[in-house]
């Protein structure tokens, strides 16, 4: 086994970190606490080649491998979770889905705007009544005047609504087959503005306030043809397939958070001084930082694994699956310890600590939640 980064995702990785100090750090903390959505952020990455990552150099992309992405997920995440998890949700499912299915034209139209970063790309999935079953989707879509029709509710779709979304990417549900009674379902991409196709209120979350995620309402919409993306039918798994990669990088997102957790841990131990010695000097709390080690280490190889395996064209998702459920985990526990470990300096909104704190939850609902992870891993065991 090699452990070790390429050249090129070692620079990928470095590039990241400079970004990472220089432009988020600085600025993206504010913006969590107003509630909002850094694209001045967004764009600057874009302008380094970063939204494009995942994508082919012929559409505008720069072809890095998935492990070079992590590798660059660990730095973006460490400054800010917000950035990191737009700029995750723009590379996988908000672009691999043009990328993966798109004609030429369509690629040409969408992903390489993209993938240069001068827009950001959403998926839409999630409805009222349709979370973690996805195949209960209500959102439909009808043939009509030589088109599509939607009709429909999306419910907390991230990167939808800010001045640098493009539109977003769905999933509908098409007529039941007439032979075997089947539901079928197709992906569509509706762009900003088409008549009918409205945005609710940014929705406030307990973290991850940066991100932009909203309500989208879809009232008699309009497409041509040319907006249905693959095969009519083909929609579901063509969308699960691409949620896959964005499990692979919510869990390297978990990895950032909790290397973020011990780094920070470790340095406030080292400093803070309580019955006249360090904290790190008690062994209870040198053991929470020694876990947090072993578990961040475990996340990160199951981690790097699920990404290696994609690169070489093996099957992933169980591997994906298992790594996004340990991250996460392994990300909740640590922003936990930290917290306990800063005392109320870390229960404070002001700290770095609590900002993290309140981001890790998600990472244990977003992108399937964990019960979800553990129904692909258990189907992968027979
Ligand atoms: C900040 C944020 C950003 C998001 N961004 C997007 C986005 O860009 N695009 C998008 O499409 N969606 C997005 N989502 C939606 C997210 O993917 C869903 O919230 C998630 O899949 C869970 O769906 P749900 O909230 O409807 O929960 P539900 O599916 O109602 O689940 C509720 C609980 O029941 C459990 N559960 C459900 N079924 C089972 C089962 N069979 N066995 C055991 N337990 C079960 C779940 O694990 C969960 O704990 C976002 C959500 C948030 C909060």
């Amino acid at each position: 086994m090699d452990l070790e980064l390429s050249q090129d995702e070692a620079a990928l990785a470095d590039l990241a970190a400079t970004i990472a100090r220089r432009e988020i750090a600085p600025a993206a903390p504010a913006a969590w606490a107003a509630g909002r959505c850094p694209v001045e952020i967004l764009r600057r990455m874009g302008e380094a080649g970063l939204l494009g990552l995942l994508v082919p150099e012929e559409w505008g992309g720069s072809g890095a491998t998935t492990v070079g992405f992590v590798a660059a997920m660990e730095q973006i995440g460490r400054a800010d979770q917000s950035v990191a998890a737009a700029w995750q949700a723009h590379s996988t499912i908000g672009s691999l889905p043009l990328l993966r299915f798109g004609t030429d034209d369509q690629r040409d139209r969408w992903l390489r705007p993209l993938a240069e970063g001068r827009v950001l790309g959403a998926f839409g999935l999630t409805e009222p009544e349709a979370g973690s079953d996805a195949s209960a989707i209500r959102t439909r879509a009808a043939r009509a005047d030589g088109g599509w029709i939607i009709n429909g509710r999306k419910m907390f779709i991230s990167n939808a609504g800010t001045s640098m979304s493009f539109g977003v990417t769905l999933l509908a549900r098409l007529d039941d087959d007439e032979e075997t009674g089947r539901a079928q379902y197709a992906n569509f991409v509706v762009e900003k503005g088409t008549a009918g196709f409205t945005l609710g209120p940014k929705l406030n979350g307990i973290g991850w306030k940066g991100l932009d995620t909203r309500e989208l309402a879809f009232d008699d919409v309009w497409v041509p043809d040319g907006n249905l993306l693959g095969s009519p039918g083909r929609g579901l798994s063509q969308f699960l397939s691409v949620l896959a990669v964005g499990r692979i990088t919510v869990a390297a997102l978990s990895v950032s958070l909790a290397a973020a957790m011990l780094e920070m841990s470790t340095a406030y131990a080292r400093q803070r001084r309580q019955f006249g010695r360090p904290l790190i000097e008690n062994q209870a709390i040198a053991f929470k930082l020694a876990d947090m080690a072993t578990e961040l280490e475990a996340a990160r190889l199951l981690t790097y694994r699920a990404a290696a395996l994609r690169d070489a064209g093996q099957p992933f998702e169980h591997a994906a699956a298992m790594a996004k459920l340990k991250a996460s985990r392994t990300a909740v526990d640590a922003a936990r310890e930290a917290v306990q470990i800063h005392g109320g300096y870390g229960y404070m909104l002001e700290s770095d600590v609590a900002r993290f704190y309140c981001d890790a939850k998600i990472l244990e609902i977003g992108e399937g939640t964990s019960e979800i992870q553990q129904l692909v891993i258990a189907r992968g065991l027979g």
